[in-house]
């Protein structure tokens, strides 16, 4: 049924396991929409994956933009195909398109240990880490201006600029600070190294304590980046929101991760957070060319990636009760998949989640 307050979410399942996992996602969605008091349209595109790249000889078609600008959100499998396309051309011609095109100047990892999933930091008990990494996606480090003086000689200089904007740095932390308010916590931790970044980064404190002031009832701190890292190990119940230049968030947001298990189930959002264009929600695994097809691959990355899209277009309600169906089948070693340590396939892991929601 078509619905006219209905999200329009464009498909894009990739490669991979992608096309494994994303049917799990779209599953849960559709009992979402059968159980909460909201309405999904569904649009499947077939660009975006190296199979397309195969057909036509480019990632995207030219109208891309066109055809998916005007949904509210991109519900992303994986891409990647090494072996028919190398990976900077599959990621090139479309992630980092529509993290440029759509302005999707936040990326944001929730880290949180779940049951039944083992956690190589030793005594780590479910609840006890549970904070989000906020990455800011369009500039800092990752800058292209730069280059060579003095090319393939004994004197050859090499430089690359770092480039930070006010407008830049001052949404992140705004989306950032924003976050830390809807949290229990209210906490927000900044990642710096303005004792060896001597412009750049004590400009980006700067810009946090300004903003500090705007939210009274947060309390912050910021930490060096190489001491925060370790932090990250030792103490990472100490977080709430942590929030990051581009290089550095890109370091945390696979760090915050790997501390809470496997890669399996760690979701990730690309987001414009005023919603002028579509924000994509995709697992932080890749396309997995060494298990796909063998639908063993587990789904609850891209499972809770629907509950992070879900949070995103207001529907916190029914973000919240995905994690905890989420939690509830973790917790029960029947239906863990094989990178667990179970048995279950990737649809009655997928089955067991939607159970748990309607349950
Ligand atoms: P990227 O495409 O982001 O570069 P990658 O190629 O480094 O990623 P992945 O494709 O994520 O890595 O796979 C890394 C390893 O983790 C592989 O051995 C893969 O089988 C395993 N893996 C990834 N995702 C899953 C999943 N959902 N379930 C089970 N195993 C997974
Ligand atoms: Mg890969």
């Amino acid at each position: 049924m078509r619905r006219s307050n209905a999200h329009r979410i464009a498909v894009i399942a990739g490669d991979g396991i992608g096309k494994e996992v994303v049917p799990e996602g779209l599953r849960i969605l559709e009992t979402v929409a059968s159980r909460f008091d909201c309405a999904f349209e569904f649009d499947h595109f077939d660009f975006a994956s190296c199979d397309y790249y195969q057909q036509h000889g480019t990632m995207m078609p030219a109208d891309w933009k066109a055809r998916i600008g005007g949904h509210d959100a991109i519900f992303f499998g994986a891409v990647g195909w090494p072996e028919t396309v190398p990976d900077h051309v599959s990621l090139w011609g479309s992630l980092i398109q529509f993290r440029r095109e759509f302005d999707q100047y936040v990326n944001l990892r929730p880290v949180r240990l779940m049951p039944g999933v083992p956690s190589p930091l030793a005594n780590r008990k479910p609840g006890e880490i549970d904070f989000y990494v906020v990455r800011e996606n369009t500039e800092g480090e990752y800058s292209s201006i730069g280059g060579k003086i003095f090319p393939d000689t004994e004197r050859e200089v090499v430089m690359q600029e770092t480039v930070m904007t006010r407008v830049g740095v001052d949404r992140v932390l705004r989306y950032a600070f924003d976050l830390a308010q809807r949290r229990e916590k209210k906490h927000l931790t900044s990642a710096t190294k303005s004792n060896g970044i001597s412009i750049t980064m004590p400009y980006w404190d700067e810009r946090v304590e300004a903003m500090a002031k705007a939210y009274p009832d947060i309390r912050w701190d910021k930490y060096h980046i190489d001491i925060l890292t370790a932090h990250f190990v030792q103490h990472p119940d100490w977080f709430d929101v942590v929030v990051a230049s581009n290089l550095f968030g890109d370091i945390l947001s696979d760090l915050g991760p790997a501390c809470t298990g496997t890669i399996g189930i760690a979701p990730a959002g690309n987001i414009n957070p005023e919603r002028r264009f579509p924000s994509l929600f995709e697992p932080v695994h890749g396309s997995a060319p060494d298990i796909a097809g063998q639908h063993i691959a587990n789904p609850v990355g891209q499972i809770w990636s629907a509950a992070l899209m879900l949070d995103h277009l207001g529907e916190t309600t029914a973000a919240e009760a995905v994690v905890r169906a989420i939690e509830e089948v973790l917790a029960r070693p029947e239906y863990r998949t094989r990178d667990l340590g179970g048995n279950a396939n990737t649809a009655q892991c997928g089955k067991a989640i939607v159970d748990a929601l309607t349950g």
